[in-house]
């Protein structure tokens, strides 16, 4: 049976974010890469999308940059800017054939459909499919999105909705999400928070038809793709063994307050190659503890009290925009964790500490 130096257990996100890193700094000369990935195509997926705190890879795969965005609950709009971390998607369908394009390239690079196709024994494994016990107490981001496209203009495409609270939130939290790609192409979606324990807030394409029809006021358009996922808003299991790290999702890289994971997973991929020689006595990457904590809190307020979310959310952005989008991606200093910790509302957040 065929051995390789390094196997990627999922072509993914974090997998081929990680092997097109290795593959650009030179790591795999004269190191042999399996990626296992099952999945028959690729084709685009997902939309993964963040404010831009420093440089990635993935520039030239970004579907459209915005410097204003707005968060809205019943009756009040804040308008923000974030000129100087402006917000960016990607198109995973260009973010696959950019990274492929480059790794075909290379011999010592295989893909293969199972692990069973090989010896792993002598390898070191990066692995990213998360192992997700079920549990009812787990919280989840579950979403539905579709890109529409309308006859004539009708969006703002200087300026993104983050957060529309304006919207039915069956004791639970609930929001929209509008990327206004150009004036007429938009994604519009349907965004939960909460512990997904039966189907009821899974009817989101009525959520979403309602949505553009009645509250965009927008008839005339016709969908032009979809995409649809949960988030786990908690870390999977996380085994250590000696020849293997948990990379992606997998691997805790997911901000568990956001869901906020791509810029997480570059951050990891240049760790793991800036340390690969070394793989096997390096230390594990994490968010840091302070966010782990701090999210931690946040999630079990948003649990006990998810009726007051949308005005927790909309009062965190009352903040100067530049610290919330820091305090967001993990890049706040003390002073600026204090000034979102006092936009938020005290007993509530104190009393969650002995939940
Ligand atoms: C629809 C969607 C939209 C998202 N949008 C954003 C966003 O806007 N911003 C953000 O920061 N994050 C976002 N996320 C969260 C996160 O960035 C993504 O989930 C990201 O794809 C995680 O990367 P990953 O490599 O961990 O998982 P994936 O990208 O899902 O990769 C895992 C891979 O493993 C493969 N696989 C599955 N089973 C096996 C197996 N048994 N053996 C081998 N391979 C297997 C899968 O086919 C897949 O290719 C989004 C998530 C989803 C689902």
């Amino acid at each position: 049976m065929k051995e390789f130096d390094y196997i990627i257990i999922g072509g993914g996100c974090a997998g081929l974010s990680l092997a097109y890193e290795l593959e650009t700094h030179k790591k795999l000369k004269d190191k042999t890469l399996a990626i296992i990935e099952p999945r028959q195509e690729y084709k685009k997926d997902k939309t993964w999308s963040f404010w831009k705190m420093e440089p990635h890879n993935f520039d030239d795969c970004v579907k459209k940059s915005w410097e204003n965005f707005s968060i809205n609950i019943p009756g009040n709009t804040n308008h923000l800017e974030c000129k100087n971390y402006p917000y960016q998607s990607i198109d995973s369908g260009l973010f696959y054939e950019k990274i492929n394009n480059v790794l075909k390239e290379n011999k010592n690079i295989s893909f293969l459909k199972d692990l069973k196709e090989i010896n792993s024994k002598n390898s070191f494994i990066f692995n990213s499919v998360p192992t997700i016990k079920k549990n009812h107490l787990n919280l989840w981001q579950h979403f539905c999105g579709v890109e529409i496209e309308t006859k004539s203009d009708f969006f703002d495409e200087g300026i993104f909705n983050l957060m529309d609270f304006d919207c039915e939130q069956r004791e639970s939290v609930h929001f929209f999400y509008t990327l206004p790609y150009s004036k007429n192409k938009a994604l519009v979606e349907t965004t939960w928070l909460s512990k997904m324990n039966d189907n009821s807030q899974k009817d989101y394409d009525k959520q979403i038809k309602d949505y553009i029809e009645k509250h965009l006021n927008l008839k005339n358009y016709k969908i032009t793709y979809k995409e649809e996922g949960a988030i786990p808003l908690f870390y999977p299991l996380y085994e250590k063994e000696g020849n293997k790290i948990n990379i992606g999702t997998a691997g805790g890289m997911t901000r568990l307050s956001t869901g906020y994971t791509f810029l997480n997973i570059q951050e990891h991929s240049r760790y793991i190659r800036e340390n690969i020689e070394n793989i096997y006595n390096t230390k594990k990457y994490e968010i840091s503890k302070k966010y782990q904590f701090l999210d931690e809190i946040f999630l079990r307020v948003l649990n006990k009290h998810p009726e007051k979310m949308s005005n927790i959310f909309f009062k965190m952005f009352k903040a100067p925009p530049k610290t919330v989008i820091k305090f967001l991606s993990n890049k706040s200093n003390f002073f600026e964790d204090l000034t979102i910790i006092f936009k938020m509302p005290k007993w509530t957040f104190i009393r969650a500490l002995f939940y």
